[in-house]
């Protein structure tokens, strides 16, 4: 039997006294890709927050791996990405190499040095992202999309079993957006890497991922896109022409 991901139940966070997440529980299972959406200030990024144990819960559990709490030796499942990561490392004067390479550190005891594997799990990352022919380039000298790819190798250099992603592609061309998406879902697919991905792109995410959380405070949506698609509640709150829209399931 496959240990459950994730397992969140009751969940309630506050700041100070405002209310951001209310009875919120759902279940990750490996193999998950799902797409995190939801309005503005509806308690996404407070939600991924308590995820990754950043903050505690007012009320409620959160189990990782079927654990209440992570210990640090097993902080290399999870990989983590964000735009606010990403742009706090634009001026690092840091090779692409050194950067990917750093991604292996979580995974490390003292002395952290890198051995033959280290090196194997270095090219093998940069080589997913199609950098190795930048890789002696120092970060600040590529482009935007060129930089993403840095991070998302770094992420993955561990082979994390859980990848969550904040809006990593908030600043950058379609064509990128389409080719990380595309990139993620051989993550998923291949590796079986479950994928929590937080996005504003309600209106593609259907394309790509296998189940989609609505959040707005409590948990409206979670299932499927095939159960969102057939879901009178969705069509209720989204309208039915946007709801099959968002769900990509029909020709
Ligand atoms: P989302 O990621 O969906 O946009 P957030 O989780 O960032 O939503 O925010 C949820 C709510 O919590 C918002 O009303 C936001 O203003 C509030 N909030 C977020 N961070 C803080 C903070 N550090 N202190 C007080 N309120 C916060």
């Amino acid at each position: 039997m496959s240990v459950t991901i994730i397992s969140v139940r009751e969940l309630s966070f506050q700041y100070n006294s405002a209310e951001v997440l209310a009875e919120v529980s759902f279940d990750v299972t490996p193999g998950d890709y799902i797409g995190l959406v939801g309005p503005n200030g509806s308690g996404k990024t407070t939600l991924i927050r308590i995820l990754l144990g950043l903050l505690m819960p007012s009320a409620g559990t959160v189990s990782l791996f079927g654990r209440s709490s992570l210990d640090f030796r097993e902080w290399y499942k999870v990989g983590y990405l964000s735009q606010r990561f990403m742009a706090s490392y634009h001026h690092f004067p840091a090779t692409v190499k050194e950067i990917v390479s750093m991604g292996l550190l979580s995974k490390k005891r003292f002395p952290k040095r890198m051995g033959s594997s280290d090196e194997m799990a270095i090219e093998k990352a940069l080589e997913c992202m199609d950098i190795v022919d930048i890789k002696d380039k120092l970060i600040h000298e590529l482009s935007g999309g060129q930089q993403q790819r840095v991070f998302i190798a770094r992420t993955i250099v561990n082979e994390p079993d859980l990848l969550i992603l904040d809006e990593p592609t908030a600043a950058v061309d379609p064509e990128t957006r389409e080719r990380f998406f595309n990139l993620l879902e051989n993550l998923n697919h291949q590796k079986r890497t479950t994928i929590i991905l937080v996005t504003h792109d309600m209106g593609s995410i259907g394309k790509y991922a296998s189940k989609m959380m609505y959040l707005d405070k409590r948990v409206i949506f979670y299932g499927t896109f095939e159960e969102f698609c057939r879901s009178t509640d969705m069509s209720s709150l989204f309208g039915s022409l946007s709801q099959h829209l968002i769900c990509h399931r029909h020709e």
